[in-house]
């Protein structure tokens, strides 16, 4: 497991360097946010431990930058910051989990470890696909940065779809996500959801593979 430590004081870095691989993570250390911002997009990383106050870029500013590229990667945010506000606005931009400093090694790698086995899950805050911006927390959805209004089914069809790009979704497993509540099924209520869908996102965003089902595709450029 490779974890980047951003963090710009040398004596609290060098401790949680020491603490990271006694617990057996290989650690990238860099002491800026524009390294971080670096070092995240040239190298994968199962985790990143981010401090906030750093020279260059706000560790925010660089959480927000990782999310705005789609990245899930694990984020575990160091603090002194200790107010509410501080620790929300870390959350609500897409940590995983944070720690107020000072704090305990034991429960730095306690925490990495919770942090790696939940992983799998979906990190973001938002999804994004070709303009559309979903945001699951408040079931708000953009379209070039303007409000799209859509019904609970044409969510519920295209919070599928954008959380499984690239995959080919089946008539039968978009239907599973609509009727989510044990609901008595509709005929074409699928084609029905897409046709609105496209009328309201473009003709282009979801692809039919005939036959198969739908798919959102990231364009080839
Ligand atoms: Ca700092």
């Amino acid at each position: 497991m490779r974890v980047l430590l951003v963090e710009d004081d040398a004596l609290l870095g060098d401790g949680i360097r020491a603490g990271l691989k006694l617990a057996d993570y290989a650690v990238d250390w860099v002491r800026d946010g524009e390294a971080a911002r670096l070092a995240l997009s040239s190298h994968d990383y199962d985790a990143c431990v981010l401090d906030l106050g750093l020279p260059k870029k706000d560790g925010l500013a660089v959480l927000a930058t990782l999310r705005g590229g789609g990245s899930k990667l694990p984020v575990l945010i160091l603090t002194a910051r200790d107010t509410q506000a501080d620790k929300i606005a870390g959350l609500d931009a897409g940590a995983d989990d944070y720690l107020t400093k000072p704090f305990d090694l034991g429960e730095l790698q306690a925490r990495m470890r919770a942090l790696m086995r939940r992983s799998a899950g979906a990190a973001a805050p938002t999804i994004e696909h070709d303009g559309v911006v979903l945001e699951p927390a408040s079931k708000r959805v953009t379209l070039n940065g303007q409000p799209v209004t859509l019904s609970a089914r044409e969510y519920a069809l295209l919070l599928d779809l954008m959380s499984h790009k690239n995959q080919l979704r089946t008539r039968s497993q978009l239907e599973e996500s609509l009727y989510a509540w044990g609901e008595e099924k509709e005929s074409n209520t699928v084609e029905v959801y897409i046709h609105h869908l496209r009328k309201k996102l473009g003709t282009h965003f979801i692809r039919t593979v005939r036959g198969f089902g739908y798919v959102l595709e990231d364009s080839a450029a």
